[in-house]
Order: C-alpha cells, then structure tokens, then sequence
C-alpha cells in the first residue's frame, strides 16, 4: 500500500491498480486513504450553510431511478422560490441550490429570469442546474450549450452542478436513464462550464446496475476532466436510494462496505488533483458519513434544509441540520469543523 499512496500523490493510479485496490483488503484500502486525506487536506472537515430548493417535480426526462419525479405533483412559482431563499438567508446560508425536473416550459429565457430575480432581491451564491438542465434549456430555446451557460452565468448562476453524471459509462446511462444527455455531452457540458468561468461539483450516483469497474472508469474521466480545466470543485458520492422507483424493485441499496470503498477509492485515484470529496450526511445518515470522513472524506455537505428528491426515494435521516449539529458530528470524530462557501472558501 505504501506503492499505492505515492503514486496516488504522484496522480499516477492506473485503471488497473484500482480494480486491484477494490478486490483487496478494504481496511488497507480506508487506512491508506484516510493517509492521503491527512495528508493533502488535514484534520477540518468542510460543511456548507445551504438551502436546497427543488423547484419542481414534473419531469419528461423519466429515469429509472428516479422517485421524485411526479411525486407530489408541483412546480414552485417565482414568489414561492423567493420565500425558500428567504429562509435561507434569515439563517445565514451563503448557498442555495436549485434543482429539479426538466420541462417543456424551462427554457434559457425561464432560468435567466428566475436567476436574476433571485439575484436581485438576495445576496447569495446560486448553485443550480446540471449538463441536463443546461442541454434541455439550449435546446428547447434554439442556442448551443456554451451560449446557453455564458447566459446563465451572466443572470446569476454562480456554479453548476455535477448532477446528472450518476455512471458516465453509456451502456450503464442506457439502464438508468435512458433519456439523460450522454456521457459525452455530460462532458463536453460540464469542461464548456468551466471554460466560461462556472466551477462545478462533479457527483457519482452508484449503487444501481454498475460494476466497479464502471465506478471506476467514471472517477478516471473525472481526474481527466480535472486535469484539464481545474473546474471541480469537489466529488459528492450519491448512493442509490431504492424505495419508490422502478429500478428499486429489482435492486438492493448499496452495503455500508461498498459507501466506504467508494469515498476511499475515490480519495486515492482524484489524490491532490480534486481534493474534496463529500460524505453525504442526507444519503448516508449522520454514523456513517462520520465513518466515510475516516475513509477518505472530508467534507460534510450542507445543511440542506429540505431535500425532497431524497426522501422520495427513501432516505430517512431528515432534511436540515444546523449548523451546531453539523460541528457537533466533526468534533465527535475528533476532526475540526470549518465552514466554507460553494468554492470552499472560509465563511
Ligand atoms: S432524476 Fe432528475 S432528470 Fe431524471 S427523472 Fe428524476 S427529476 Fe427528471
């Protein structure tokens, strides 16, 4: 394992020293990227003071792992979206972040009006939208995706997303969602976002029909994509919740084991290159992400404050922590806690 940290450090991980890695003792694996994680961040644990705001449930994108879309039957109206920002603000949050289904109505025009009327009534960071959102709205309006992004940052969209990646591998997106933009518009997206200056998250839902070898090849154009534009700003792991869609019915949730390897593998092939990698508290529960945070994580999300897609597909851990409660499950951990903004700057 001592081979693996250097050259983990040295971005040197091939293909093939992670299959092996997978297949190998997993507490060599947690120790070794628990190490790297010492090592390239340190002992504070990063969370972020947010709000989520799922802004509708209608959806024509139809995924199969999807429980939220039609799940309650509503699509915010502007004033409705103010008044969740509000509350964000009221408690100091330095992010929102809007998510949701693609319909026939959202169009480049109807984000760039919701951005801007949410930027002129609030000073917060908007972090918003994915390659699918983005491929939808360019379509839907007649532009390119580039255009599309330059527009939406001019209106107030501070960083993209990485949603919509779930396993860059396209016979696996052929499963799951079908409809979702490919793996190489997902690409090609997310490097023209950060070509016109909007950082990204890049995320990795697993757990559903993959092979480790398909997590694996997604984490590798994830370091590639890195390498080439330095526009990441974290990797957010995502498992997948099986209660009420169709692809539940045939599949297990993912072992507490695998959530592990995935946060440790995860460390050890991004090493130096994306050195932020989430636990996810709202998918994970507040245990084990204190467990992935001693596996390779170090950073704990946000504090949400709702999170209808995840509780509609099962997820029980609630939907809001404070902020004393989020450094309440860093300490406990023995790490340090330090609040930071979407660019992991210092609040
Ligand atoms: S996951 Fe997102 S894009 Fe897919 S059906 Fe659900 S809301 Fe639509």
């Amino acid at each position: 394992m001592e081979d693996i940290y250097e050259r983990s450090i040295q971005g040197d991980i091939t293909r093939e020293d992670a299959i092996k890695l997978v297949n190998s003792n997993p507490f060599e694996l947690f120790d070794v990227a628990d190490q790297l994680r010492k090592d390239i961040v340190g002992e504070e644990v990063t969370f972020v003071v947010n709000r989520n705001i799922d802004i509708t449930d209608e959806c024509m994108i139809r995924c199969g792992f999807c429980s939220f879309r039609d799940s309650i039957g509503y699509h915010m109206t502007t004033e409705e979206i103010l008044s969740s920002v509000k509350e964000a603000v009221d408690v100091n949050a330095t992010e929102i972040c809007i998510f949701g289904g693609v319909t026939p109505e959202m169009t480049v025009e109807y984000y760039c009006n919701l951005l801007a009327t949410i930027k002129s009534n609030y000073d917060i960071e908007i972090h918003g939208l994915s390659p699918v959102e983005v491929f939808h709205a360019a379509r839907l309006s007649g532009v390119s995706t580039i255009d599309a992004l330059s527009y939406f940052k001019e209106a107030g969209l501070d960083t993209l997303t990485g949603a919509s990646a779930e396993i860059l591998v396209d016979s696996v997106r052929a499963k799951i969602c079908p409809n979702k933009v490919s793996t190489a518009d997902w690409v090609r997206i997310i490097k023209e976002a950060h070509g016109v200056g909007i950082p990204t998250t890049s995320t990795i839902m697993y757990g559903t029909v993959e092979t480790w070898e398909d997590r694996i090849d997604h984490l590798l154009i994830l370091r590639d994509i890195q390498r080439e534009t330095h526009g990441f700003t974290e990797l957010v792991p995502m498992t997948f919740l099986n209660q009420n869609n169709v692809l539940g019915a045939e599949l297990s949730p993912s072992s507490g084991m695998d959530d592990l390897k995935i946060h440790a593998i995860a460390r050890i092939i991004l090493g130096k290159e994306l050195p932020n990698i989430q636990a996810s508290w709202i998918k994970l529960g507040t245990k084990l992400a204190q467990i992935a945070l001693c596996c390779g994580a170090n950073d704990l999300g946000g504090t949400m404050m709702e999170d209808k897609i995840s509780i509609a597909a099962g997820a029980s851990y609630g939907e809001h922590l404070t902020r004393e409660e989020m450094r309440r499950i860093i300490k406990e951990i023995d790490r340090v806690p330090v609040e930071r903004n979407t660019l992991y700057e210092r609040v």
